[in-house]
C-alpha cells in the first residue's frame, strides 16, 4: 500500500469516509503491507483526562476504533493521547506512555519516528498529523506549558500538545524537501512521510518563526495566549 514495505512501522491518521472502504479491509491491507515484522499504530485519543480506561472508545474515528478493538492491539495508558499498536515491538512502543508525556519526545509517536517509522495520512491533511506535536517538543516551542483547554485537569508534570488547526503549514516545507510520497487509497488521497522528516521540518519551521504553527482564531485559548508572548 502506497509504498509501505515489509518491516516498516507506520502511524495512520485516516478519514474512513474519505477512503470509502471498510475498516477491516483497510486495517488488513495495512497489516499485510508491513508483515511480518512491521508495526501499525493509530491514535486512540480520548481527550478526557478524568474517565480514561483502556477499554473505552477513543475519539479519533471509526478506523482507529476498529483497530483498537483488534484482539492483538495494544493500547498505551496515556489518559488523553493514547495510541494503539499491532505488530513487532508494539509492547515496547506503547510502554510507559503515561509517564512520557502526551506527544513528548519519548511518547509512542516520538519513538516511532526515532525508529525510522512513517506517518500515513489517508484522506486527511497535516492537521491530523500528530507527529508535528512531537516536533514542537523537539523544538522546545515556547508555548508548551499553556494548557490546551483551561478546563482540563492538571495531569502531573505532563504537557499537552496544543491546537493543530494550523498544521497544514508543514506540508509546504515537507514538499520542498521532497519528503512526501503521494498516492491514493480507495477514494482518498494519501501521503506517506517519514516521521523524522516531519520532526525535522517542524523544528526548522519553529526556529524561523515560533508562531508558525499557531492558528489565528482569537477564540483559541492556547494559540491566542501563545501569540501574546
Ligand atoms: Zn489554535
Amino acid at each position: 500500500m502506497i509504498g509501505l514495505r515489509s518491516g516498516d512501522a507506520v502511524v495512520v491518521h485516516a478519514s474512513l469516509r474519505a477512503v470509502g472502504l471498510g475498516a477491516d479491509e483497510v486495517i488488513d491491507a495495512l497489516l499485510d503491507a508491513v508483515a511480518p515484522d512491521g508495526l501499525v499504530a493509530m491514535p486512540t485519543f480520548s481527550y478526557d483526562n478524568e474517565s480514561f480506561a483502556p477499554d473505552l472508545p477513543g475519539r479519533t474515528g471509526t478506523l482507529a476504533e476498529e483497530f483498537r478493538r483488534r484482539p492483538d492491539a495494544l493500547r498505551s495508558a496515556h489518559p488523553t493521547y493514547s495510541v494503539a499498536a499491532v505488530g513487532a515491538d508494539a509492547a515496547e512502543l506503547v510502554d510507559g506512555h503515561e509517564r512520557a508525556g502526551a506527544t513528548g519526545i519519548d511518547s509512542p509517536l516520538g519513538r516511532l519516528a526515532d525508529a525510522g517509522g512513517y506517518v500515513l495520512l489517508l484522506g486527511v491533511g497535516h492537521t491530523a498529523n500528530t507527529t508535528v506535536h512531537v516536533g514542537e517538543f523537539h523544538a522546545g516551542a515556547p508555548y508548551l506549558d499553556i494548557p490546551f483547554d483551561p478546563d482540563w485537569p492538571e495531569h502531573g508534570a505532563d504537557r499537552f500538545p496544543g491546537c493543530s488547526r494550523a498544521f497544514g503549514t508543514i506540508e509546504r516545507p515537507l514538499r520542498e524537501r521532497e519528503a512526501i510520497r503521494d498516492g491514493k487509497v480507495g477514494n482518498a488521497l494519501a501521503q506517506l512521510v517519514l516521521g523524522a522528516a516531519v520532526i525535522e521540518a517542524t523544528v526548522e519551521l519553529l526556529r524561523a518563526d515560533p508562531a508558525a504553527l499557531l492558528c489565528t482564531d482569537p477564540g483559541c485559548y492556547r494559540c491566542s495566549r501563545a501569540r501574546a508572548r
